[in-house]
């Protein structure tokens, strides 16, 4: 059991928010592991869904002359990239919008 900071009423521990006052019970301990994995993730989508498209499309062009048909095939798959990619993207801006909501702050 544990104490609303706010209304200093008893709560259980796995309650989030005091059903008394409605305040936010933060758990230091807890909430930044949980928080600091999804804000790795969440970096890690983003970056991935920049990275491997655009490095997708370099090696197309650079091997565009050699060889074409596999310059080809790398631009579908890069296109494909994208099309999935892209939505990890968007998934990434909306947990991203919605940790900063929630009090987070990105360094
Ligand atoms: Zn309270």
């Amino acid at each position: 059991m544990k104490k609303c900071p706010k209304c200093g009423r008893v709560v259980d521990d796995e309650m989030v928010i005091c059903p008394f006052c409605a305040e936010l019970l933060y758990d230091p301990k807890t909430q930044t592991k949980t928080e600091f994995v999804n804000i790795h993730l969440v970096r890690w989508l983003l970056l991935l869904s920049l990275v491997i498209p655009l490095v997708g499309f370099i090696m197309a062009v650079s091997l565009k002359k050699k060889y074409p048909l596999i310059s080809k095939i790398i631009v579908k798959f890069a296109t494909f990239g994208i099309a999935i990619l892209g939505m990890l993207f968007i998934l990434g801006i909306i947990c991203y919008i919605a940790l900063t909501l929630s009090g987070v702050t990105f360094l």
